[in-house]
């Protein structure tokens, strides 16, 4: 077989499938790749008309079928298939060639294949891709990590085939070995922060003012033409609007209420722990989905004492969907710069360069957190790129001082209500914790000197310090 391939793409379910079409219908010729050969045949015989393929049997037939150096894109699950088809690859490969791993990878196993492969004089290039099906076929948002010199001639196909904005590809080289798969991570977290806090401003209205879905989605749908504006929010008034067709019930009310998850928030979570970035809303969005999902606890819990079924009337009800609003884009504000403040911590733990404010203009299309806001964050990170949080910014300092009076407002009815919020009042704890002037956090200090002589820094003076509280006397000496 003669070398006609630009690009090769194993693993053709539906992601990997899409992402061949798409690079296809954009004049690349694709080699085509399946651990199950009828994937290949039927996706080279269906979608003939929309481009150039190049089926492959065999792993030898593929690599063969590829112009020099080899691009290879794997869209298989992550983890062992993940590893099982980069050893099957590597014996085929010759120095100079590349592999992208453009599955949902841990970013720690991006870092360990990146460092095998250099070893062996190939470049592996660890690729997020967000926007689903949808997005891979019609333009996904790329985040590609790895060597700069594998960009340098992958990019142009990738940003060919990627989201655009006002002209901009959505997608740009995040950085070297897993920058991509960390900043694909955070993308996911602040996603299922984003998909909480749309979920308690929903319940706030339903179970606060009464409103029924149809209205909501009426609300969400207005919200959609201002700040808002969002896929996310889009997409929720829809399947607000939407009527299961067996019962003409709301669909929303015939869904059993228990959210799963894949993992992604969860490892968002881990790393930051690990890095000591508090990430609040992602922490508080991700245990919500569990908290839904423990049906054991919750049938233990359901009799427990507690506020039911009580709403706002009359005067308290006036304006608030629009204080709502108000929490909502203030908390959305918090979650957004808790992620970007966890990969400015990954990029200064693993010796990433990252542009921040690139990372939140290639978000504005083609992924699942694809909203208007994110020209905000841009435009933060251009007026200062080192920035220690989003929030200090001019413009997102107006919008919450602005936003201020209804948020605490909101937080405080849920309470009142017994409408659980974890990510309205995360994000304002976390807010009114990072202004404090004096936090507990001296009281927390002394505990820890107490019980296990964990020694103390005073605010007068430099140093480090124990007091000896068995001693009656309780002296302070230098540590
Ligand atoms: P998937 O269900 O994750 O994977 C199925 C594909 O992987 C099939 O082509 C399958 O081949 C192949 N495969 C599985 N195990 C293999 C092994 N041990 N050796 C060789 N091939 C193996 O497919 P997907 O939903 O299209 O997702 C692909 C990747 O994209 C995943 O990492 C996923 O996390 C990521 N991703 C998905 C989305 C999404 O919205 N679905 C979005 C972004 C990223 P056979 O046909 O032979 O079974």
């Amino acid at each position: 077989m003669s070398q006609t391939a630009e690009i090769g793409v194993s693993g053709l379910a539906t992601m990997g499938r899409n992402l061949a079409r798409n690079l296809a219908r954009h004049g690349h010729t694709v080699a085509l790749h399946n651990r199950t050969a009828k994937r290949t045949r039927d996706l080279a015989e269906n979608f003939a008309d929309e481009g150039t393929f190049v089926p492959a049997e065999s792993a030898e037939e593929f690599v063969r079928s590829l112009e020099r150096p080899r691009r290879i894109i794997l869209m298989v699950p992550a983890g062992k298939a993940t590893d099982a088809v980069i050893d099957e690859f590597t014996p085929l490969l010759e120095q100079g060639d590349v592999i992208i791993d453009a599955g949902n990878a841990h970013f720690a196993d991006t870092r360990r294949r990146e460092k095998a492969l250099s070893d062996m004089g190939l470049n592996f290039v660890g690729m997020g891709v967000s926007g689903g099906e949808e997005g891979a076929l019609n333009g996904p948002s790329i985040m590609p990590g790895g060597p700069a010199e594998a960009y340098e001639s992958l990019g142009p196909l990738l940003e060919d085939i990627s989201a655009k904005v006002d002209g901009q590809p959505c997608c740009t080289h995040i950085g070297a070995d897993g920058a991509g798969h960390f900043v694909k991570m955070v993308h996911n977290g602040i996603e299922y922060a984003d998909m909480q806090l749309i979920a308690e401003a929903y319940d706030l209205l339903r179970q606060g003012l009464g409103m029924d879905p149809a209205a909501i989605a009426e609300t969400f749908t207005g919200w959609n033409q201002g700040r808002l504006d969002s896929y996310l929010i889009e997409i929720t008034s829809e399947v607000l609007a939407h009527a299961d067709a067996e019962t003409g019930k709301p669909f929303v009310d015939v869904v059993a209420d228990e959210a799963e998850q894949k993992g992604t928030g969860r490892w968002t979570v881990q790393a930051a722990l690990d890095l000591g970035v508090p990430v609040t809303g992602i922490a508080e969005a991700t245990f919500a989905r569990s908290l839904s999902g423990n049906r054991t606890l919750r049938d233990a819990a359901r009799s427990l004492p507690g506020v039911s079924g009580a709403r706002l009337e009359g005067a308290a009800a006036e304006g608030f969907a629009d204080d709502i609003e108000q929490a909502l884009y203030a908390s959305k504000i918090v979650a957004y710069a808790q992620g970007f403040n966890e990969i400015q911590a990954g990029a200064e733990e693993y010796g990433w360069t990252i542009d921040l404010g690139r990372v939140a203009s290639i978000w504005r299309g083609g992924c699942i957190i694809r909203a208007k806001f994110l020209e905000e964050i841009t435009a933060a990170y251009e007026r200062e790129p080192k920035l220690t949080t989003l929030l200090t910014d001019s413009s997102f300092v107006e919008a919450i001082g602005g936003a201020q009076d209804s948020w605490r407002r909101v937080v405080a009815s849920a309470a009142q209500l017994g409408i659980p919020t974890p990510g309205f009042s995360s994000a304002l704890a976390y807010y009114d914790g990072i202004r404090a002037e004096r936090l507990p956090a001296a009281l927390v200090q002394g505990q820890r000197d107490f019980f296990g002589a964990h020694t103390y820094r005073r605010t007068d003076r430099d140093g480090t310090f124990h007091t000896a509280w068995a001693t009656d006397d309780r002296a302070e000496s230098e540590a």
